[in-house]
Formats: C-alpha cells, structure tokens, sequence
C-alpha cells in the first residue's frame, strides 16, 4: 500500500518511497544533553518511534541515525549566549562530560519507560569534531564561508535561496531584527560553523583556526553525511527547528555536497500544557518521572499523543491524562477478553480492519484514525483469538505492550514526600501533635493530602 508524508520542504503530502531499495535512511534531530527531556520533548519522540515503526509495519529495513548534542548548542538556539552544556556544567559543578552521561542514561531511560525504539546510529557530537573540522574546511574551500576574529561564518548570500523550509525572504529582513549585529559579519543571516574558544570556555578542540568548538548546526550535516550519505530518506525534528536548525543544515549541505540533505522533512507540533507553554515560572515543565509519581504510566502519555495526528498541536492536562490511562487499561483488557473468546471471524472482516489500519497510519500517520479502528476492534462483540492476534500485530505499531496486565494505580511518591510522611509518623509516635499537623499543612502545600484511618495513613495527590 502507498504510503504519504507532509514534506515540509514542498508544503505538501507526497507518496513516499525509499531513494534506494528497501531501505530508509532517516536521520532525527536527538537532545541537547544538559538538562532532563520533558514530555514535550517525548511528544516530538514519540512521533520518530511511530514513523519508524509504521516504515518497518511496511516492510522496510531502516539505517536511523540520531545525534546526541554534548557541546555546542548556544543558549539562545543562534550564535548568541553561552553554550548550554558548560552553563549546565558551571551551574551543577561537574564537568559537560559528566552532564552529557547523566542526562543522556536519562534520556534513554525515557525511551525504555515509553516503549521508543532507539535508533540504530546514536552519535555524539563530541565525538566527531575531526569529521566537522573537516566540513568546516570544505565549506571554505567551496567559498561558502569566511574566518572573523571570532569564528568562521557561513555565508548566506552564496546560496540561490537561503529559507527554502521556512520560506522567509532575506531581502525583507533586517540587520539585527534576529540576530545581534556583528560587523565582522557579511549578512546578517549568516550564522556561525566553528566558533573560536574564548579563554576560559572548557569545550574545545585544537583546529586549524586556532583552539575552538563547534556550532550546533555543523553537528547534524556532519554526521548525517558521514552516516547516511549525501542525500537520504527522512530527517525529523520538532517544529521549532524549522526556521534556524534545519534551515542552517540545508544551506551547510548545499555549500558542501550541492544537494539538499534529505528528500522528505518531517516535523512534529508542540505539546501544550493546559493550553499554555510549558515554562519554568509556571512550574508546568513536566517529565516522564512526574507522570509515574502521579500514578500514571508512561505508556498513557503515549496513548494521548495518539489522540492528535504529529503536526497538530497537543494539549496535555491532568483529566487527558487520566483519560488515556483509562483508555490504556480498556484496550488491554479488551485484548484479553478476545484472547479468551472461541467465536469465529471471517476472513474479509479481518482484511478491513487491517486495510483501514494500514490506510490511517500510511496516511502521514493518522493516529486518531488508526485508533478508531483499534477501538472498533475492541468493541466487537464477538470476543475472539484472531481478534486479539490482530491487536497484536497493531501493537507492533503502537508500542504500548498490549499484552501487559492492568495494575492498580499505584502512587510513587517523591523522595522528599516520603520524608515528610515518615518524620509525621515519627511525631505521631512521640504524641507530638503540633509538629505532625505541622507537617500535614507542609504535605498540603506541596500537593498531598494524608487521612489518618484505622488502617493507617493514606496520602493522596491533591
Ligand atoms: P532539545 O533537547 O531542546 O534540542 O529538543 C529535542 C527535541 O524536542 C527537538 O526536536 C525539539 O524540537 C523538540 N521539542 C522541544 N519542546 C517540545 C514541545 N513542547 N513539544 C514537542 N516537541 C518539543
Ligand atoms: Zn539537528
């Protein structure tokens, strides 16, 4: 069956096929490793997993690669602001190697929680800085950049067309409206491909420019060119990556190889949290652990972003969360009843659930639809082991371990929470009701609420 994709580069849904056999070359933009993935980050992973998996449900074999950023991404997503892995590093008193390792086994571990396939190329930055020197050189050698006291720049005016993502027009824009004015700079526009250390900066490699580092941009057009070739199948990311990311890794790739990267450009919509941005002062930056600490399974947030098709946005509150938990239990109980039941089903009924399956997902991954069909399929009442085989087989698609038994939903506490509750109890021990109500308005402040019964102390998240 067809298969359809939105290419943001044509704006339009296009037949996929492979460039070359059976196989996809895909390449995603991974983390920037210096603080935890929230779920908005996994929105945009959870996207990549399904891509993957609907490519494999088609019978293609994929060479995936993921980069892992460990240096060189400045604060401010351009060439302004510190990098954020020595920010991280100068902030937590460790060193951005330390950051990266910590973060990243965090990172994975998210993976695991909701059932994400890895990639299987994972590449770190820093450990192609001789591959990207080298692209660096390239690029200087083809006339697409220059050397400031600063850094060596890419040139934008060389390019036929700089914005072909983003479809921003550099002769209506300003000097400085974007970026801060450098006068060593040629354009505006142009943006920074290696950038020369300042003295105290940690991060930095010996070059034939002097003592520098990378910039956040090279990374991606290095190692999905060393890892993939000059041109392949896919490259994904979050929406956000349009206008600067992305855009930047089309014009280093024409400078070098005179070809756009990647034949198809997918991006995922934001996810929202109660309608908002997700935002450090709003105390709503939520990650994968807070979900399981409020009782939740990783495996439902997967299950609410199949409530909305990638490139919509998605709103995540509380009630949606507990709704797709629900969602989540029904469906595996529903995968149990039809592998308990005996009933026959005829073949043709079979071969339209799995063509209206296919359809939805082959249909730039249609999830809302493709659900219907589970729930379709759930809902028959003639409870059946073909049935219960075929939700199987979408599982394969899914990846929300079907086959799991429902728990009782089960409160992981936080570590400081526990503490609180363990010191009332000792107050309560030694009678010492003061310090113990003391203790109980704490817990109510933080978001639980204890009830003292007969059999004991129960806590629940307000
Ligand atoms: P970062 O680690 O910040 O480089 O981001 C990793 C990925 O997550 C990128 O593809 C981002 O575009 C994506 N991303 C960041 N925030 C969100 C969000 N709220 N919703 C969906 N994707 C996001
Ligand atoms: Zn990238």
């Amino acid at each position: 069956m067809k298969i359809f994709f939105y290419n943001t580069l044509t704006k339009t849904k296009e037949e996929f096929k492979p460039l070359e056999g059976n196989e996809v070359r895909i390449y995603t933009c991974g983390p920037t490793v210096y603080k935890d993935a929230t779920i908005g980050n996994m929105k945009s992973y959870i996207f990549m997993d399904t891509l993957r998996r609907t490519l494999k449900y088609n019978g293609y074999t994929l060479k995936h690669a993921m980069n892992i950023t460990d240096v060189g991404h400045l604060v401010s997503d351009g060439d302004e602001g510190e990098d954020k892995m020595e920010k991280a590093a100068k902030e937590e008193k460790k060193t951005p190697l330390e950051i990266a390792k910590y973060y990243t086994d965090k990172f994975f571990e998210d993976f695991d929680r909701l059932n994400i396939e890895r990639p299987e190329i994972i590449c770190k930055a820093t450990d192609h800085i001789k591959d990207m020197e080298k692209f660096v050189q390239k690029l200087l050698d083809n006339g697409f950049a220059y050397e400031t006291s600063t850094a060596i720049y890419f040139d934008v005016s060389k390019l036929d067309n700089y914005g072909l993502l983003s479809g921003i027009d550099l002769r209506n824009q300003k000097a400085g409206a974007r970026v801060e004015i450098d006068e060593e700079k040629r354009n505006p526009y142009d943006f920074a491909l290696w950038i020369k250390a300042p003295e105290n900066h940690i991060m930095k490699w010996e070059s034939p420019w002097g003592l520098c580092y990378p910039g956040w941009h090279i990374e991606c057009s290095t190692m999905s060119n060393k890892y993939l070739g000059d041109v392949f199948d896919i490259h994904t990311g979050g929406i956000d990556l349009v206008p600067t990311h992305h855009e930047n890794e089309i014009a280093q790739s024409k400078g070098c190889t005179g070809k756009i990267p990647a034949r198809f450009w997918m991006h995922c919509e934001f996810l929202l949290i109660d309608g908002g941005k997700m935002s450090k002062s709003l105390g709503n930056v939520y990650l994968v652990q807070d979900l399981i600490e409020r009782g939740y399974e990783p495996l439902a947030f997967k299950m609410m972003c199949f409530t909305s098709q990638y490139r919509n946005k998605l709103n995540f509150t509380w009630d949606a969360l507990e709704a797709s938990q629900n969602a989540l239990n029904r469906l595996r109980e529903g995968y149990k009843k039809h592998n308990e039941g005996n009933e026959k089903i005829d073949e043709n009924t079979i071969n339209e659930y799995k063509t209206k399956f296919l359809e939805a997902i082959n249909d730039d991954l249609n999830m809302p639809v493709a659900m219907s069909v589970v729930w379709d399929i759930v809902k028959n009442p003639n409870k059946s082991k073909q049935l219960a085989e075929l939700l199987l087989d979408f599982d394969r698609v899914l990846g929300v371990d079907i086959q799991k038994e429902n728990k009782e939903k089960e409160l992981e506490l936080p570590k400081e929470i526990k503490e609180l509750i363990e010191q009332r109890n000792q107050a309560r021990a030694n009678k010492d009701w003061a310090l113990s109500d003391n203790i109980r308005d704490e817990l109510k402040e933080k978001g639980y609420i204890v009830k003292d019964t007969k059999e004991g102390t129960t806590v629940e998240k307000l």
